[in-house]
C-alpha cells in the first residue's frame, strides 16, 4: 500500500484518478479548495477508511507524509482559468513549488499534469514532445500555458537541483463522465446543448482541430507513468484520433439523436487551430496507447449526461 497525494482529486480527472488508486488499494489524501472541484464527484469515497479529503489551496504550503504525489489542482476549462487569470498563474505555479518543495521534504515522487497548451497554436503537426511550441505570452490563454510551462520548467530544476524524483505528462484534450456540465469545455458543451434540444455554439468556422481522449485511457497513462522507472518525461498522453469541432458537433448530434442546429459565433482570440499528438514516446516507454475510441467514448459520457441532467 502507498500513501498517495492527489491534489485537484475532487475534479474531472482527479476523481477518477483517485477511484483507481483506492480501488489498487492504497491510501489516498485529495486535497481541493473546490473551485472547479466537488464534493459530489467524491462522495462515493468518504466513507472509505483509505480515503481522505482536505480542503486545501495549493498556493499555500502543505504538509503530509506521502510516497507519491499527483499534482492536478489548476482549472482546466479555458472559462474557468480565465475567470481569475491571476490565481490560475499562482495556482500552476506556486502551486509547482509547494508540492515540489513537499515531495523533496518527504522524498515523494511526483508527477505534474501538463498540457498540449504548452505548444500554444503549434506550427509543427502533429506535435512531438521535442516541439519547444509557440505560445502568446500576453494573451488571455497565457495564464494557463504559460504557468503551466513554468511549473515544467520547476519540475525539471528541482530535479536538477535537488534531484526531486519528477514525472511530467503533456495531457491533450481528454473527456469523459464528471466533466462540469457548465465549464465550457466542447464536449460537454455539444453534449448537454444536443440533449437539451439548444443550439450547438460552433467557435469560428468550425474546421480547427482537436484530437480526444477518453478519462480512462488517459488515468491508465498517468498511473503508468507515475509508476514507470528512470524516465521523467515530458511524455504526451492523448489519442491521435483528430476531428474538426464541425465533425464533433454532427457526431454528437448523431448519437444524442438530437434536433439541435448548429449556429456559428466568434473564435475566442489564440484559439489553437489544430491539436494531435504523435504519442511514439509513451507506446515505446509505457506500453500505453488509447483503447478507446471517440465514438465508443462520447456514448459513455452521453449517458452520464442522460443521468445528471
Ligand atoms: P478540473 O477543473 O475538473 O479539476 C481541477 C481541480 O483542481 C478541481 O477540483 C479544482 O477545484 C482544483 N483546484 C483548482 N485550483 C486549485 C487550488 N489553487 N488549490 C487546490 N485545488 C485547486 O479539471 P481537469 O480536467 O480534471 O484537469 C485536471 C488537471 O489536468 C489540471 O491540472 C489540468 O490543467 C490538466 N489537464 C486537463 C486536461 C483535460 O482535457 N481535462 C488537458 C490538459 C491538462
Ligand atoms: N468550441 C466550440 N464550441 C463550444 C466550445 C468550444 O466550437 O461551445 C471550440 C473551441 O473554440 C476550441 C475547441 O472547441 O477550438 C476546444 O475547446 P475547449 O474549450 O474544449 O478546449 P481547448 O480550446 O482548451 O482545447
Amino acid at each position: 500500500m502507498k500513501r498517495v497525494l492527489v491534489t485537484g482529486g475532487a475534479g474531472f480527472l482527479g476523481s477518477h484518478l483517485c477511484d483507481r488508486l483506492i480501488a489498487e488499494g492504497n491510501d489516498v489524501i485529495c486535497a481541493d479548495n473546490l473551485f472547479t472541484g466537488s464534493k459530489d464527484n467524491i462522495r462515493h469515497l468518504l466513507a472509505n477508511p483509505y480515503f481522505e479529503f482536505i480542503r486545501h489551496d495549493v498556493t499555500q504550503p502543505l504538509y503530509v507524509e506521502v510516497d507519491q504525489i499527483y499534482n492536478l489542482a489548476c482549472p482546466a476549462s479555458p472559462v474557468h482559468y480565465q475567470y481569475n487569470p491571476i490565481k490560475t498563474a499562482k495556482t500552476s505555479v506556486y502551486g509547482a513549488m509547494n508540492m515540489l518543495g513537499l515531495a523533496k521534504r518527504v522524498h515523494a515522487r511526483i508527477l505534474q499534469a501538463s498540457t498540449s497548451e504548452v505548444y500554444g497554436d503549434p506550427e509543427v503537426h502533429p506535435q512531438p514532445e521535442s516541439y519547444r511550441g509557440c505560445v502568446n505570452t500576453i494573451g488571455i490563454r497565457s495564464c494557463y500555458d504559460e504557468g503551466k510551462r513554468m511549473a515544467e520548467t520547476l519540475f525539471f530544476d528541482y530535479h536538477r537541483q535537488h534531484n526531486v524524483d519528477i514525472r511530467v505528462i503533456r495531457i491533450f484534450n481528454t473527456y469523459g463522465p464528471r466533466m462540469n456540465a457548465g465549464d465550457g469545455r466542447v464536449v460537454s458543451n455539444f453534449i448537454v446543448q444536443a440533449l437539451k434540444g439548444e443550439d450547438i455554439t460552433i467557435y469560428g468556422d468550425g474546421q480547427q482541430t482537436r484530437s480526444f481522449c477518453y478519462v480512462d485511457d488517459l488515468i491508465e497513462g498517468m498511473v503508468r507513468m507515475m509508476n514507470c522507472e528512470d524516465f521523467t518525461g515530458p511524455v504526451n498522453i492523448g489519442n491521435p484520433g483528430e476531428f474538426t469541432m464541425l465533425e464533433l458537433a454532427r457526431k454528437v448530434i448523431e448519437l444524442t439523436g438530437s434536433k439541435s442546429k448548429l449556429v456559428y459565433m466568434p473564435l475566442p482570440s489564440d484559439d489553437p487551430m489544430q491539436r494531435r499528438p504523435v504519442i511514439d514516446l509513451a507506446k515505446e516507454k509505457l506500453g500505453w496507447e488509447p483503447t478507446v475510441a471517440l465514438e465508443q467514448g462520447l456514448e459513455r459520457t452521453i449517458a452520464y449526461f442522460r443521468s445528471v441532467l
